[in-house]
């Protein structure tokens, strides 16, 4: 029996996860669940499986949780405190799927512990890379990507030469807005910026991917997963969502992931690693689909993109920076204070003030956070001027 936690068990990554361990009952023991919001869900959760933990990020929940799951043996927790208990309980493997940088600190419990941790949650990578993937040597912990696009460079990097490797495309669906005329993109609502053409998504996400914003945030994840040049990153748009990516060897041979916009193959691949099992997603029918199209992004309709580079050719706390002007600046938008236009240039206008001063020296818990701080107060204070 493998020992698995999932951090963010009520959301889509979480759920699909959840999905995955109820096929195969008696492989897996189910140690501890993390959700926000919704009690009913992750109580439910928690019962079904016989957790050992229910934890409510919501420190003010602890009462509705605690009635939810009475009876039932399982110790409930809620707040920050209690996220990092679901994270320090022995595991196996753990699955990192909070949405935003919030899932930054539990992601570093579990692997202060050594263990296997499955990165759904790219934000905290995109935050704090270099923290995290130091923690994870200190404490001979591993880390396993499940964002499907870094899942397919993973898989199409197995066995490979990693010093053959010249360069990474990742693709995009270009998102809700791929075709909308340019001039409508000022006027677009959140209810329809929250509606994705192939994947089905927590709505954050899905935001950032009608602004690119998600495929910013997923370039500087595949500089810090697999130590590339941001010179070797490439990005194309592709409106099938049947390649996930495609790794260039110096040789000019390419190798692609091809698969269903499912996320149980990334996240079932990451939970069976290094084996690969049967999975419930749908086989493609390459016939049916008839042509596999690809373009070059268009910087007028995706600004966000291009801001992955000025990241990236700045390191150090930039990532942090980037990634909380991009994460108030989606505040904003849900709450309809702004446009969808404005996210993008909000966050070009904060970026460039944080970078100015920036924390140069060691990149700690507390200087990454104390970023993260800072960039939303100033992402407020342009709102206002
Ligand atoms: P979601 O909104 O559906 O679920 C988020 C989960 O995090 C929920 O359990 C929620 O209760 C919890 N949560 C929210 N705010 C929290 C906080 N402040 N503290 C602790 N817990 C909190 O999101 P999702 O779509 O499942 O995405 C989760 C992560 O996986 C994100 O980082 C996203 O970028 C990444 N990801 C998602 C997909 C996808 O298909 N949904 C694909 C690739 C990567
Ligand atoms: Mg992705």
């Amino acid at each position: 029996m493998r020992r698995v936690t999932i951090l963010g068990a009520t959301g889509s990554i979480g759920q699909s996860t959840l999905d995955l361990i109820a096929r195969a009952p008696d492989e897996f023991q189910v140690v501890a669940l993390t959700g926000g919001r919704n009690i009913v869900q992750l109580a439910k959760d928690a019962r079904r499986f016989g957790a050992e933990m229910a934890v409510t990020a919501c420190a003010d929940l602890l009462d509705e949780l605690r009635s939810a799951l009475a009876g039932s043996g399982i110790a409930a927790g809620a707040g920050a405190g209690a996220l990092i208990e679901a994270a320090q309980r022995p595991a196996d493997w753990i699955m990192s799927a909070i949405v935003g940088v919030a899932g930054l600190t539990p992601g570093l419990a579990a692997l202060e512990q050594g263990t296997t941790l499955a990165l759904a949650n790219k934000e905290s990578l995109v935050a704090a890379g270099p923290l995290l993937l130091a923690t994870a040597a200190r404490h001979g912990a591993r880390i396993l990507p499940v964002d499907s696009e870094h899942s397919a460079i993973f898989q199409a990097l197995t066995g490979e030469d990693r010093a053959a490797v010249e360069r990474v495309i990742i693709t995009a669906s270009g998102g809700a807005f791929r075709d909308r005329p340019l001039g409508d993109l000022a006027h677009v609502g959140v209810g329809e910026a929250s509606t994705h053409p192939n994947w089905d998504m927590g709505q954050r996400i899905t935001i950032d991917s009608a602004s690119m914003f998600n495929k910013a945030l997923e370039v500087i994840e595949a500089k810090e997963f697999f130590d590339l040049d941001p010179s070797q990153i490439e990005v194309l748009v592709h409106p099938q969502s049947s390649v996930h990516a495609l790794v260039g060897f110096r040789d000019g041979g390419l190798m692609a992931h091809v698969g269903p916009p499912d996320m149980r193959h990334a996240i079932g691949y990451a939970l069976n690693w290094p084996h690969r099992r049967d999975l419930p997603v749908a086989r493609l029918d390459l016939a049916a689909i008839g042509r596999l199209d690809f373009t070059a992004p268009d910087p007028a309709r995706y600004p966000a993109l291009k801001l992955a580079w000025q990241v990236m050719e700045a390191g150090g706390h930039a990532g942090a920076i980037f990634n909380a002007a991009k994460e108030r600046a989606l505040d904003h938008f849900i709450a309809g204070r702004i446009g969808f236009l404005q996210m993008s240039a909000l966050v070009a206008r904060a970026l460039d003030h944080g970078l100015v001063d920036a924390p140069g020296g060691e990149m700690t818990l507390e200087t990454v956070r104390r970023c993260d701080h800072v960039t939303r107060q100033q992402l407020d204070r342009l709102i206002v001027s």
